[in-house]
């Protein structure tokens, strides 16, 4: 069997020529005579590889010299924990809740310190972005937190929220690439790799050095602060040093695709097919409100529970996998992250118009 398309939310596609280079390289990395799994984080043809990786990312979003990158380990999820533990000087944070990840954070956050949810979409099943222009920001606030794409509802913020001068901390997993950033209206930009840019085992935090300090709250393990991370150059102990380099093929494929301007061309052009179908479908509904709609994931529904789960299942059938909806949502969602072609989405539409015509009596 070839390759089907993969429509995971995450872990999730990776572009075919950086999983051939990867293949090619397996037995015997560049005349080394081992695998990248095979060698010492120590060495130097490692070294070559995260110091390549981190400037490549460098260039591709642009990150100023004043902020750190760092390639940690634990998942996005560690990092509910390490924000607060590294950042919560007065123990004050503020949190929009759009989504499951965001209040994860939120949750995780009270246990080190007061987290206030200042707004929030769950009223409406997550289906929007709250308006952000004027929140109640706690004065003393360390940071406000933000899920900037909501990987399960298919919502991205398409303006940054007023944090009325606040620290800005955006999870950015699954949508971590996908377009151009600034990355100066931000403190922290955290997101796990396993989304959009690699292998599962690696999260990214691109974090600002004065956010950096040794002033942590009481008991933060070791191996949980910035600073230890940020001093070791990543390297403090082994890092997820395999995940690594794939990261590393992914950003240099990205550079050679053109970069994130291109990328978001590519990605807008890939979802406007989808939604543009969604809209004048009969059967298919888009759940989320037009202004907010995410362009990495697509969630969408028939309203009949029965003829969902047959879609799913003959749009498996046909070769168009992980379409089922995250398992609180229900449905259909479709991830279409840098990786999946226009062929791709294009091919998908096309079965959901051979779909509806089959099933409309
Ligand atoms: C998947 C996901 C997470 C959780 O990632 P883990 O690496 O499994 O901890 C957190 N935030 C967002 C936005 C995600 O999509």
């Amino acid at each position: 069997m070839g390759r089907v398309y993969n429509f995971s939310a995450g872990p999730a596609v990776l572009p075919e020529e950086v999983l051939k280079e990867a293949a090619d390289e397996m037995l015997d990395y560049k005349g080394t005579g081992m695998s990248v799994m095979e060698m010492s984080h120590r060495s130097k043809a490692y070294e070559e590889i995260i110091k390549t990786a981190e400037q490549d990312l460098r260039d591709l979003m642009n990150i100023p010299d004043n902020y750190k990158v760092l390639f940690l380990q634990g998942g996005a999820s560690q990092q509910f924990a390490m924000i607060p533990m590294n950042l919560m000087k007065n123990k004050v944070a503020d949190y929009i809740i759009t989504g499951q990840w965001a209040k994860k954070a939120y949750q995780e956050a009270q246990i080190y310190g007061k987290a206030n949810a200042i707004a929030s979409s769950a009223d409406k099943t997550f289906s929007y972005i709250p308006d952000c222009s004027d929140l109640p920001i706690s004065e003393d606030a360390d940071y406000v937190y933000i899920c900037e794409n909501n990987t399960i509802y298919g919502t991205k913020f398409k303006t940054l929220p007023n944090t009325k001068g606040k620290t800005l901390v955006a999870d950015v997993s699954s949508c971590f690439l996908s377009e151009p950033v600034d990355v100066t209206k931000y403190g922290v930009i955290y997101g796990g790799v396993q989304k959009n840019v690699g292998p599962a085992g690696v999260v990214i935090v691109i974090i600002r050095e004065d956010l950096i300090t040794e002033d942590t709250l009481p008991g933060t393990p070791t191996m949980l602060k910035y600073k230890v991370h940020a001093d070791n150059g990543s390297l403090y102990n082994t890092p997820p040093a395999y995940g690594i380099y794939i990261c590393g093929k992914v950003f240099k494929w990205l550079k050679k695709m053109g970069g994130l301007e291109v990328m978001k061309q590519r990605n807008e052009e890939k979802a406007k097919i989808l939604y543009d179908f969604l809209d004048e479908s009969k059967m298919f509904k888009g759940t989320v409100r037009k202004e907010d709609r995410s362009l990495m994931n697509v969630p969408f529904v028939t309203g009949d529970e029965e003829l969902d789960a047959k879609f799913v299942k003959e749009a498996k059938a046909a070769g168009f996998e992980n379409l089922k909806g995250h398992r609180t949502v229900g449905g259909m969602r479709a991830s279409i992250y840098n990786a999946m072609p226009k062929e791709g989405v294009e091919a998908l539409v096309e079965f959901m118009k051979k779909f509806e015509a089959e099933n409309t009596k």
